[in-house]
């Protein structure tokens, strides 16, 4: 099964990828993240995506399209996928199609997670990433047993650079800007699924679990 998330930054791409990753053994492969994980370690790729990432822009595709189609040639990824984050252009769509029409095959499902900007405000100033592991929480919708302190490592818990309240407006423009028309490319191709992200984390795990049976 091939999936996309689709939906704006903080609609819970990332928790509800985790959650299909458990039901369905695919692996979910998280554009940021990976570029996360590259800063982290001081690459090149990590040295070239910060900037445009602490500003809230988006990475340029040159630097994310053979990222993910190399990535989803990997043998983990044989029987599917769950993209996040990607795609976020139309350019980066029409490479996924390319590389994935070039083996025969095609995205099953784009889920894509509905929320207002007003409601997206709102979540993103409560999500925390743990520096340690990557995982995420929310101070009022999936805390931590322990405040600032991950279940997970023990690790601190942090607010993301691109998580301040300006940063997110900046990035919320360049969702309606050039992810949202994916929307409508993927209706196109007849995958799209809508759901109400308003529903809370049940709501939209059992919405998903609906769709993809
Ligand atoms: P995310 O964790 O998915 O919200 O991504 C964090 C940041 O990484 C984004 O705001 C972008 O700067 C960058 N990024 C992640 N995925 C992509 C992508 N597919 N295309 C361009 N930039 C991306």
């Amino acid at each position: 099964m091939k999936i996309i998330m689709l939906g704006a930054p903080g609609a819970g791409k990332g928790t509800h990828a985790k959650g299909i990753v458990e039901a369905y053994k695919i692996p979910a492969i998280s554009t940021g993240d990976i570029f996360r994980q590259n800063i982290k370690e001081g690459t090149e790729l990590g040295k070239k995506a910060k900037s445009y990432m602490d500003a809230g822009d988006l990475v340029p595709d040159d630097l994310v399209c053979d990222l993910v189609v190399d990535r989803i040639g990997k043998d983990d990824a044989k029987d599917g996928f769950i993209l996040d984050g990607f795609p976020r252009t139309i350019p980066q769509a029409e490479a996924l199609t390319k590389a994935l029409e070039a083996k025969g095959t095609a995205i099953d499902y784009a889920l894509d997670i509905e929320m207002s900007d007003d409601a997206i405000i709102e979540r993103m100033g409560g999500r925390r990433v743990c520096a340690g592991c990557g995982a995420t929480y929310h101070v009022v919708n999936v805390p931590p047993k322990k405040e600032g302190i991950c279940d997970k490592c023990g690790g601190n818990l942090e607010l993301r650079k691109d998580d301040d309240p300006e940063t997110v407006k900046k990035r919320l423009d360049v969702y309606h800007e050039q992810t949202a028309p994916l929307i409508d490319y993927y209706k196109k191709q007849g995958v799209l699924r809508e759901i109400d992200g308003t529903l809370g984390i049940e709501g939209v795990s059992k919405a998903i679990k609906e769709i993809l049976g």
